[in-house]
């Protein structure tokens, strides 16, 4: 089924609760719908904009978007045993991402537990590549099922040419993005004993006997509802900016601005990653520039994670956030050297 809504205001529809206005929202719940779906958003865009949304959990919308939202909003799963306790689960990308990795924590299967609690769907996770606490969405996916707007055909996308990579797949890159709508996306995971308790107060788990998905899921839940806003209180949009990356000869530079303000190195956070290139929590940066808890009008830096921008009256606009956004690089940048990019996806 397909249904338009014109002039419709987008509050409902992204979790930093911006109260923004859109031309035309188009959403479908069937795979097949999908050709029919997008003719209709094509012949109702200005100049062809078109864009698509999952649960809106990591976009920042305009204060007027003037072109047509596509929202797939295909529902259910299947799950096919494969032997050795492995199973392949296919999935609606219009399926709530939680709802789904509840029920496979709650049925015994490993893979999605440290990602418990992330809002949004399974297909904004697929094209985001979401992750938490080591572990990524696109380390169990095997497949998409896609419609290729430019190419009018059904596309199945295999995991190797996702080019999967942090909080990156192959539908972020420019000559990709807003091509192809993910209707469907193809898990793999596994009963088999095989948690991932890497990340600091997740090791205590390890000397646990027979610990369940189930019993990390709501280790994880628990951590999150200590630092982070629920989303049916406060609006956000999850981490804001990605956490910096940077060669040796950056973190040299680095170093020196530390130097300049007299900030200890061995103070710095840090992971040195496989190439020697070093990422820095973009949190840790923006609460040495005196931000956390912070409100620049509507909009706030959280107070227990300044990664994160929020709607701190419930009534930011689209400007209110971008401003805060730009004070928070401006200040980085001047005292580290170093410009934050933005995780959030701007329409
Ligand atoms: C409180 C909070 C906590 C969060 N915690 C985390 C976290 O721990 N880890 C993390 O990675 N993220 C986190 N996020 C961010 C967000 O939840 C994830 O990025 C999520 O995977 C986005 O899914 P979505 O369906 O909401 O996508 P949207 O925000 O709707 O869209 C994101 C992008 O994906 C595209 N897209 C969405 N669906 C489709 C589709 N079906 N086909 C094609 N393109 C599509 C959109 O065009 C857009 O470019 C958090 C957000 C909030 C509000």
């Amino acid at each position: 089924m397909i249904r338009t809504y014109n002039n419709i205001g987008l509050k409902p529809f992204n979790t930093l609760r911006l109260d923004s206005l859109c031309d035309c929202l188009v959403e479908f719940d069937a795979v097949e719908d999908a050709p029919s779906a997008v003719s209709l958003a094509e012949n109702q865009a200005i100049d062809g904009k078109i864009a698509i949304i999952g649960g809106g959990s990591n976009i920042v919308f305009s204060e007027e978007y003037h072109g047509v939202l596509l929202h797939p909003a295909v529902q259910g799963w299947d799950v096919e045993m494969l032997g050795n306790g492995r199973a392949k689960v296919t999935v609606g990308a219009g399926v709530e991402l939680d709802r789904l990795v509840s029920h496979l924590c709650a049925v015994g299967y490993w893979g999605l537990e440290n990602l418990s609690g992330i809002p949004g769907s399974v297909g904004g996770a697929a094209v985001q590549n979401a992750g938490a606490y080591g572990v990524e969405f696109g380390e169990v996916v095997k497949s998409i099922k896609v419609w290729d707007i430019a190419g009018k055909k059904f596309l199945d996308i295999s995991r190797e040419e996702l080019h999967y990579g942090y909080r990156h797949s192959l539908l972020k890159e420019p000559e990709y993005a807003g091509r192809y709508i993910v209707l469907e996306v193809c898990i793999e995971v596994s009963s088999d004993y095989s948690p991932r308790l890497t990340y600091g107060p997740l090791k205590a788990l390890s000397s646990k006997e027979n610990l369940t998905p189930a019993e990390v899921r709501t280790a994880i839940l628990e951590i999150r509802d200590s630092k982070l806003p629920k989303v049916e209180e406060v609006g956000s949009a999850g981490s804001y900016f990605k956490n910096p990356v940077i060669d040796s000869q950056e973190w040299k530079v680095f170093c020196k601005r530390l130097e300049s303000e007299n900030i200890d190195v061995e103070s710095v956070p840090r992971f040195v990653l496989e190439n020697d290139n070093v990422k820095i929590p973009a949190a840790w940066l923006i609460e040495q520039c005196g931000w956390k808890g912070r409100t620049l009008g509507n909009a706030g830096v959280w107070h227990k994670q300044p990664l994160i921008l929020v709607n701190a009256t419930g009534n930011a606009s689209s400007t209110e956030i971008l401003n805060l956004e730009s004070a928070i690089v401006e200040s980085v940048n001047s005292k580290f050297g170093i410009e934050l990019k933005p995780e959030v996806v701007y329409l």
